[in-house]
């Protein structure tokens, strides 16, 4: 073999797996379509991450969270819900239990960086970039990847990052639950007059969502999501008409809106595998789970995930077992569908919810919002979720004799 595992796709997803396994003692190659040079340096896309407590952890333990500059990390310490006009709110705030915030927002290209630096710093991990992975097949004997340049490599397992339009999944034969919402999110930053006070707001507009997510300073990610067909008519506002627009809809809860930077269009599809391993064969980050990001837990279960991989894989080598075995994949898989699975559906039903503008659709919202802001048990258990402080295996005591807690 050239390797023992063959990572396909240098994401977040991908990087942070092979940052896992620093101390495995495996080989392992890391094959991005990507240059180098855009991976240490990636471009601004847009998007602003909202990071859970669990995320902040397994960064700092693999090193990347230390090398993000403290002052781009910003703590999210309230969230405010609105439903269309009215001047109802839910509302969440940061417990009083030593906690610090709800969550964190950092820049994307910040987390890439983060990571792609500390990845560069394994001994036992070498990326091949500007490569793509054009077939991939595994048999009893080993797993192969074929580029597009005809080269191949041969590996003891392949583990694929490859998005959430993986086609390595559909290669070895894993069917997917696929949502096309029809809609597109469109992010940009934008400053403003007032002080946001650590506070997102998520606006349920008719017909359109709006979210705003507080950054340093007087700053904000704006996130909208409107139904495809008018996201050019947004895109091609003029600033002026934008910033408008963006501090009429929030009610000028942050004042004066301006724009800064580019808008970015991201048409919105949800994807959860059906399995998450076959053969020698593993499927991590969106390529595993890809979210709607409503709920801001996309890149939160791709962490989570592949660090639980990376477990089950670290526990089976230091038991000297096959670390390729379908007993370790599926604990991976039991372990990583049953935190996945309802974050996937509740999150879709949410989106239907708060995007339907049907009459009955509008008075179960308005009283979902009363509820969750009446009946403190809900209320904290709604703000745990967001916070996401515990693996999964930590929650369930059957599993946490499966693997190390990390
Ligand atoms: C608007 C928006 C807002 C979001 N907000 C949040 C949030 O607040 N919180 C949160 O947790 N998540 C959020 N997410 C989700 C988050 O961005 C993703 O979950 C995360 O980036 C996925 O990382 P990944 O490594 O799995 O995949 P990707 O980042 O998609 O990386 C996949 C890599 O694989 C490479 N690749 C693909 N095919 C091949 C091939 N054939 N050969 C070689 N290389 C290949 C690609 O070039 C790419 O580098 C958001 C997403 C969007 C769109």
């Amino acid at each position: 073999m050239d390797y023992d595992i063959a990572i396909i796709g240098a994401g977040p997803a991908g990087l942070s797996f092979a940052c896992c396994l620093r101390d495995s003692g495996l080989n392992i190659a890391v094959i991005e379509k990507q240059s180098r040079e855009v991976l240490a340096d990636p471009p601004i896309d847009g998007r602003d991450i909202a990071l859970t407590h669990l995320s902040r952890k397994l960064m700092r333990q693999q090193g990347s969270w230390q090398r993000i500059d403290a002052r781009q990390v910003s703590p999210i310490q309230r969230a405010e819900v609105i439903d269309g006009d009215s001047p109802y709110t839910l509302n969440f705030d940061t417990p009083t239990d030593n906690t610090d915030a709800l969550g964190f927002l950092i820049s994307n290209f910040r987390i890439r960086k983060a990571i792609f630096e500390e990845f560069e710093t394994l001994t036992n991990a070498t990326l091949i970039d500007e490569a793509e992975v054009s077939q991939v097949s595994t048999d009893e004997n080993g797993a192969r990847v074929k580029l597009a340049s005809g080269d191949s490599i041969e590996a003891s397992m392949i583990v694929a990052a490859d998005t959430r339009f993986s086609v390595t999944r559909r290669q070895m034969g894993i069917a997917s639950d696929s949502h096309d919402f029809g809609r597109t999110a469109i992010v940009c930053w934008m400053e403003h007059e007032l002080d946001h006070h650590q506070t997102a707001f998520e606006c349920f507009h008719y017909g359109r969502t709006l979210a705003s997510l507080p950054m340093p300073g007087k700053l904000c990610s704006i996130v909208i999501t409107v139904p495809s067909e008018q996201a050019g008519q947004i895109l091609d506002m003029s600033e002026d008409s934008f910033n408008m627009d963006i501090e009429t809809r929030l009610n000028g809860r942050l004042g004066k809106m301006k724009q800064k930077g580019k808008r970015y269009p991201y048409p919105l599809v949800g994807v959860h595998a059906s399995r998450f391993f076959s053969n020698r064969f593993a499927l991590i980050g969106d390529a595993a789970v890809g979210m709607h990001p409503v709920t801001a837990h996309g890149f939160n279960l791709g962490l989570s995930g592949q660090d639980l991989l990376a477990s089950e894989i670290s526990t089976a080598i230091s038991q000297r077992r096959d670390f390729w075995d379908s007993a370790v994949l599926s604990r991976y898989q039991k372990q990583h569908m049953l935190s996945s699975r309802p974050l996937y559906h509740g999150t879709n039903s949410i989106v239907w919810l708060f995007t339907n503008d049907s009459l009955p659709a509008s008075l179960v919202r308005k009283a979902v919002l009363r509820i969750c802001n009446n009946l403190p048990p809900v209320k904290w258990a709604i703000t745990q979720k967001l916070m996401a402080k515990n693996q999964i295996r930590s929650i369930l005591p059957g599993i946490a004799k499966c693997g190390q807690e990390p």
